[in-house]
């Protein structure tokens, strides 16, 4: 950890799986503008540990089109897929907590399961929460060594026995520009997240509040989309001992239709803009930026 962590440090933290659009402009320029103004530190970090959507080409053109707005980050930036043996060492403290389980069912076989049992099932901000558990061990085994893969999941009620009467004092701090909140969390909104998913190991979540903390973030400024992961990404703060940063979720942009900018709508995408000729202080000033 760095030797400076009260010190405002905000990240933008892109996945390159698609070109960025204004509304990753506004949350970078919402992020710069606010180290700015606190004397503090900004941060890009690369979030590509999803090796098949991501590509180079996105993650070239995410450095290009923040240039081209005037941002300027601290380098080296962290890639996190130069990082998975982090990832890896952090799922390890939840095994050796017996926080996790191995989950070797398909998409499918959780589907037709909440299906059967909605009753037991609660809706997440993602669809249906599922709570799991471990498998018995001989049938663990067999499917271990069949080389069948798995997932892990968190438990949420051996978090709850872990954290015992601190789990129901879990709040984060959200700021608005009214004031701040304390916001009680509910880590069981997601049910047993995959936390270390059969492909990469890992997951947003584990790698995402591994490096706020590794990099000792203070302020996660992003989309509103995220605001319930924070919900969770408090839980794991609290089980792997890590600072708590202060979140700013802001609103997303939207299309003259109301609909939320995706990647995959070209038109609005910064290379596009920029392409076109336009300038960056007219698409700084129609976010609703001032000039730096
Ligand atoms: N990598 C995430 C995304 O592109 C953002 C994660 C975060 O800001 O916590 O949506």
């Amino acid at each position: 950890m760095r030797n400076e962590p009260c010190k405002f440090t905000t990240r933008f933290a892109p996945s390159p799986t698609g070109l960025l659009h204004l509304g990753h402009a506004y949350s970078a320029l919402l992020a710069h503008r606010a180290a700015q103004d606190a004397n503090g530190r900004f941060l890009l970090r690369i979030e590509d540990i999803d090796q098949t959507r991501c590509k180079p080409e996105f993650e070239n053109a995410i450095y290009e089109d923040l240039s081209w707005l005037g941002l300027n980050w601290e380098t080296p930036v962290r890639r996190q897929s130069e990082h998975f043996h982090d990832y890896m060492s952090a799922l390890d403290i939840l095994r050796k907590k017996n926080l996790v389980y191995r989950c070797f069912k398909t998409r499918k076989e959780i589907v037709d399961e909440i299906a059967r049992a909605p009753h037991l099932t609660a809706q997440g901000p993602e669809g249906p929460a599922y709570f799991g558990a471990p498998l018995p061990a001989d049938e663990e085994r067999s499917l271990l060594d069949e080389g069948a893969p798995y997932a892990w999941r968190l438990s949420i009620s051996a978090a709850k026995d872990f954290l015992g009467d601190a789990y129901e004092d879990l709040c984060f701090i959200e700021e608005t520009p009214d004031g701040e909140r304390a916001i009680k969390a509910d880590p069981s909104l997601f049910g047993d997240v995959v936390i270390a998913r059969k492909d990469s190991g890992t997951s947003y979540h584990l790698a995402s509040v591994h490096d706020d903390a590794l990099q000792g973030v203070t302020h996660v400024i992003r989309g509103e989309d995220l605001y319930h992961a924070a919900h969770l990404h408090r839980l794991l703060q609290a089980i792997f001992d890590y600072p708590a940063p202060t979140y700013r979720h802001h609103r997303l942009l939207t299309d003259a239709s109301g609909r939320r900018l995706a990647k995959r709508d070209k038109a609005a995408t910064l290379k596009a803009l920029r392409e076109s000729g336009a300038e960056a202080r007219d698409v700084i000033a129609r976010l609703g930026f001032s000039d730096a």
